[in-house]
C-alpha cells in the first residue's frame, strides 16, 4: 500500500504504509481541465468546428511544422507518419534509422532528400539542418531521453512518445533539457486529443453523472517473445508502462484529480520465459482526494479490449474501445435523460492528425502542450507508485 499525501508545489518526501514516496516537484501540479481549454479542445478534437479549428491551429498562416521521425518502427510507418501525409499543419522532412534500406524506401515514399537521413551516431547533426522544425520519437522506451535531450541540444521541438522515459530522473533530465533550449516538449497522449474522450470529460465536468464514485479500467494484449517491451532495460517494466498507462491517464484526465493513494498486485502466469524481467498481469487500485476510487488491469497475456466505465451518483457512462486507434464509443445512461451513444467515426490516423496539429498550434503560437512534459511525469510518478506497492521498483 503505498499513500501520497495532498500535492503541493514543493518536492519532498513523505512516508506511508512502510513505502517512502518521492513527491517530485514537477509531478506536483494538480492535472487540470478548465472549461474554456476544454471547450477549446473539444472543438479542435471534434473537427466540427472547422472555421475555428483552422485559426486555432494558425492554419491561416500556411505553416506546416517539418518532422524528423526517430525510429522507423510500427507506430512511425503504421501511425504517426500517414497522419503527418494526411495532416495540412505537419510533414515528414527527415528519418532517423539504424538501417539505411529502410531509411531509403521511406525516404522515397516521404520526398526525404538523401542529404535528411541519419543514423543514432549523427543524429546530433540535426542541429545545423535547417529544414527541421520537430523531432518525434518512437524509439523503445529507455531511449526516450537520450534522444529527448540530444534534440533539445539541436535545438529542436519535441514530441515524445509515451510512456514519456522509464526513470523520473530521465523524465526531468527532458523537461529541463527542453527548458533550456526554449523548445516545446509534449509526450504522445492521443486520447487527449480524441473527441469522444473530450465528450466523457464534458459530461462529467458539466456534472451530468452527479458526483463521481468510482472508475473501472482495464487494458492488455499478447505480447510475442522477443519484443523489446519485455525487456526491463528497454521498456522499464510490463503493461502498466506500455498500456496500462492509458487507463491511469484517463482515470486523471476524466476525475481531473492526481490519485493520492496506491494499493497493486502483479503476477506471472506464463513460465514460458517471456516474463523473467516485466510483470505479465498487473492489477492496481487508487483513491483520488475527493473520494474517488478508480480500479485497473493490465496484462500481456490476455487479449483485454481497452475500456474504461464511469460510475457516478446521477449516471454512468462507458468507453470501450476506449484506448484503439479508431472506433472510440462512448455510451452514458444519465437519470431522467434519453441513453446517449457516440462513436467517432474517424479512420486511423485520425488520432494522430489532432495530436500533430495540436502540437504545431503549440509550436506555432508559442503555446504550452496540453500533455507537455510534466504531464508526461506525473503518470510517471504514480508508475514508480503503483510498482511500489507491488512490490517493485521502476
Ligand atoms: P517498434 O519496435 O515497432 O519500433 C521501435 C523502433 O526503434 C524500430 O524502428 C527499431 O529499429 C528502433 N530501435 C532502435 N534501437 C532499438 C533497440 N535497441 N531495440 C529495439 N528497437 C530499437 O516499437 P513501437 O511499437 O513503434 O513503439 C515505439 C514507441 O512508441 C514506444 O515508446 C511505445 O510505447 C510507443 N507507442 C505508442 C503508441 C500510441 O498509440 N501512442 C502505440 C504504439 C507504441
Amino acid at each position: 500500500m503505498v499513500e501520497v499525501m495532498a500535492f503541493s508545489s514543493s518536492a519532498r518526501t513523505t512516508e506511508r504504509g512502510g513505502g517512502v514516496v518521492e513527491v517530485c516537484e514537477e509531478a506536483a501540479a494538480p492535472y487540470a481541465l478548465t472549461r474554456r481549454a476544454l471547450a477549446r479542445n473539444l472543438l479542435v478534437g471534434a473537427g466540427v468546428a472547422p472555421f475555428a479549428s483552422r485559426l486555432a491551429h494558425g492554419q491561416e498562416s500556411g505553416k506546416k511544422i517539418r518532422y524528423c521521425i526517430v525510429g522507423l518502427g510500427r507506430i512511425s510507418l503504421g501511425h504517426f507518419m500517414p497522419a503527418c501525409k494526411a495532416s495540412q499543419k505537419s510533414e515528414v522532412v527527415a528519418l532517423v534509422s539504424g538501417h539505411r534500406d529502410k531509411a531509403e524506401k521511406y525516404a522515397a515514399e516521404y520526398n526525404v532528400p538523401a542529404k535528411n537521413i541519419y543514423d543514432y551516431k549523427n543524429y546530433d547533426d540535426i542541429a545545423g539542418n535547417k529544414d527541421i522544425d520537430a523531432v518525434y520519437i518512437a524509439l523503445p522506451n529507455s531511449m526516450h531521453a537520450e534522444y529527448t535531450i540530444r534534440a533539445a541540444n539541436a535545438d529542436k521541438h519535441v514530441l515524445c512518445e509515451k510512456p514519456m522515459a522509464t526513470s523520473l530522473r530521465d523524465s526531468q533530465a527532458m523537461i529541463n533539457s527542453c527548458r533550456a533550449a526554449n523548445r516545446k516538449l509534449m509526450i504522445a497522449y492521443r486520447c487527449q486529443y480524441e473527441s469522444t474522450n473530450l465528450r466523457a470529460i464534458q459530461l462529467i465536468r458539466d456534472g451530468k453523472l452527479g458526483k463521481i464514485q468510482a472508475i473501472e479500467s482495464a487494458n492488455g494484449f499478447v505480447e510475442k517473445a522477443g519484443e523489446w517491451r519485455l525487456n526491463r532495460k528497454l521498456a522499464g517494466g510490463g503493461p502498466l508502462m506500455d498500456v496500462g498507462v492509458y487507463s491511469l491517464n484517463a482515470c486523471r484526465f476524466l476525475t481531473g484529480e492526481e490519485p493520492a493513494h496506491f494499493d497493486a498486485t502483479c503476477s506471472v502466469i506464463d513460465k514460458d520465459g517471456r516474463f523473467s524481467e516485466v510483470e505479465e498481469n498487473l492489477a492496481w487500485t487508487m483513491r483520488f482526494p475527493s473520494g474517488i476510487v478508480a480500479s485497473c488491469n493490465t496484462t500481456y497475456g490476455a487479449s483485454m479490449p481497452g475500456f474504461v466505465r464511469v460510475h457516478g451518483s446521477l449516471g454512468m457512462l462507458h468507453l470501450e474501445p476506449a484506448f484503439s486507434y479508431e472506433g472510440i464509443r462512448f455510451t452514458a445512461k444519465v437519470q431522467g435523460e434519453p441513453p446517449i451513444e457516440e462513436a467517432n467515426p474517424n479512420k486511423d490516423p485520425a488520432q494522430f492528425v489532432s495530436e500533430a496539429d495540436h502540437f504545431a498550434y503549440c509550436i506555432l503560437n508559442d503555446k504550452e502542450p496540453k500533455s507537455n512534459g510534466e504531464e508526461g511525469l506525473r503518470d510517471m510518478q504514480h508508475m514508480v507508485n503503483i510498482y511500489k506497492a507491488c512490490g517493485r521498483t521502476l
